[in-house]
């Protein structure tokens, strides 16, 4: 196949002088990064697949990039993953060996394992053959296995081929007119497509750059967007952070109101910090929906509307479906009729890792991928996500309830910082609305009777909760998601 990476070719070719990552202090241009993915793609030419300990750091980028170029498929690694878990996953991806940083201490679980070191520094001009990963790999070989969230059971790992990488990030560009002009500030983790497929290898794609802010701040923000970067990435924990920031921080305002574009993803991005972020600054959030086993599906357009609370249009290439309990595709796209997201086309994945059964049962016999996710469609095509059909979908007095909806009614409440909800069994309505709220000020959080009015003078009063309960905090996976089988009394 062509290369994931033409701008890598050549010793960088035309683009050798033009920055392609940078984190922290140290960066890399073109013509520098094709130097130092030789030796390591050298080294790591003969192995099937191998681990990457994925820190937000240069090693990193310089690891995934050449074991992609060397046709070798990548298992990120969550650093901050447990021993169980990290025995799962390298049990079950069985790679030939992990690449981490020199110096790096890695856990017990990875004694086993030969190690290789990956010095950016450690440069061989002209190693890289230009047609490295036309030579080996094939448009279906896996590039990536990469472990799903673990939100609603226990990670599975996704495989996904080289193609699927290609297409997604293409699709991408043509949504966003995203360029080699681009430059992206990123302050996500890298073991996940969102922080390592659109935030590291999208910019290399288009032969733009990257920099990384290690650990996401504001002020991290203000500096790179005023400092020349014009996009950013972002999961919604940042975005609300950001939201919470600006009537403090007037030139983070200035600076997001420069931008070309905000992306948000991952999650559902609250309405009410979408709303204070467009006041403060003039510009919109865009939403994209996507997942592990099926990169990007949807995006709100650079040049299109960017409604709060939707997740924009299927991308090109993308066939988006919704459908009844029963298999049948909703009879209408009002914007009312909730179903679940199916979708098709050359960004899904090939399979869950020694999962045949797992991976049978998300395709339907005509090779649509169940996402999980309930949704609705406006008539003009856009959706709507109202939560995942295993914990966001509550059925109560008849109706079927969307949590979505309910928490960015409760997070408009000036009494409430976060808000998850779920449903519980209830004799009467099959289940009732509970409430998990964050309070703003502790020492006097909102009753159960206050938000119930609140929520039933903004949507219809079967919405309202019927238990509330305080926390400190709500369980976050490390990607900021909400992880509701966590909550307590769940
Ligand atoms: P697991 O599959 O292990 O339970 P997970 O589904 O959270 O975990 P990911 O593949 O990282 O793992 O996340 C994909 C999910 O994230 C989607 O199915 C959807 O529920 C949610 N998601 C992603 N982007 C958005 C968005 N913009 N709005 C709402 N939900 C989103
Ligand atoms: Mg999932």
């Amino acid at each position: 196949m062509s290369s994931l990476f033409p701008a890598l070719t050549d010793g960088g070719g035309p683009a050798a002088g033009r920055p392609a990552l940078r984190f922290g202090e140290r960066s890399l241009t073109y013509g520098e990064l094709a130097a130092a993915v030789g030796p390591v793609a050298g080294a790591v030419r003969e192995a099937r697949r191998v681990a990457v300990w994925a820190t937000p750091t240069l090693e990193t980028a310089v690891a995934v990039t050449a074991a992609l170029l060397a046709g070798v498929t990548v298992v990120p690694l969550n650093p901050k993953s447990g021993a169980t878990e990290l025995g799962h996953i390298l049990s079950d991806s069985t790679p030939d060996l992990v690449l981490a940083a020199p110096g790096q201490d890695l856990p017990e679980a990875l004694a086993g394992l030969a190690r290789l070191d990956v010095d950016p520094a450690d440069r061989a001009p002209g190693t890289l053959p230009g047609d490295l990963a036309g030579s080996r790999a094939d448009d279906e070989d896996p590039a990536l296995v990469v472990y799903t969230s673990g939100t609603t059971g226990p990670p599975k790992g996704a495989v996904i081929p080289r193609r699927a990488i290609a297409t997604t990030l293409d699709a991408l560009a043509d949504a966003w007119q995203w360029t080699g002009d681009d430059i992206l500030v990123h302050g996500l983790p890298l073991f996940h497509v969102h922080g390592l497929v659109l935030g590291v290898l999208g910019p290399l794609r288009r032969g733009g750059s990257v920099r990384h802010l290690g650990r996401f701040t504001t002020q991290g923000v203000t500096r790179e967007l005023s400092g020349g970067a014009t996009m950013l990435f972002g999961v919604p924990t940042m975005y609300h952070r950001v939201a919470e920031a600006l009537p403090t921080e007037p030139e983070l305002a200035e600076a997001l109101a420069g931008a070309r574009l905000l992306v948000s993803g991952s999650a559902a991005l609250p309405v009410h910090d979408h709303e204070r972020i467009a006041a403060a600054t003039g510009r919109r959030v865009i939403e994209r929906y996507g997942m592990t086993e099926t990169l990007m599906n949807t995006s709100v357009r650079a040049d299109g509307e960017a409604r709060p609370g939707t997740v924009g249009v299927p991308l090109p290439g993308v066939e988006l479906r919704l459908v009844e309990e029963d298999g049948a595709p909703v009879a209408a796209y009002d914007g009312e009729t909730v179903g679940e997201i199916q979708v098709r086309g050359p960004n899904l994945f090939t399979e869950y890792l020694n999962r045949p059964d797992a991976t049978a049962g998300a395709f339907t016999a005509d090779g649509w991928f169940r996402t999980g996710d309930m949704a609705v469609r406006d008539a003009d095509g856009y959706v709507r996500i109202v939560g995942r059909k295993a914990t966001d979908l509550i059925k109560s007095g008849g109706y079927k309830i969307g949590a979505g909806e309910i928490e960015n009614a409760l997070l408009e409440h000036p009494g409430v910082r976060e808000a998850a909800v779920t449903g519980e069994p209830d004799a009467d309505l099959g289940e009732r609305i509970v409430a998990w709220v964050v309070p703003a000020v502790h020492q006097n959080p909102p009753t159960l009777e206050e938000l119930a009015a609140h929520v039933a003078a903004r949507l219809a009063p079967h919405k309202r909760p019927r238990v509330l309960h305080h926390l400190a905090a709500l369980p976050r996976n490390d990607m900021g998601k909400i992880m509701k089988r966590a909550l307590p009394h769940d």
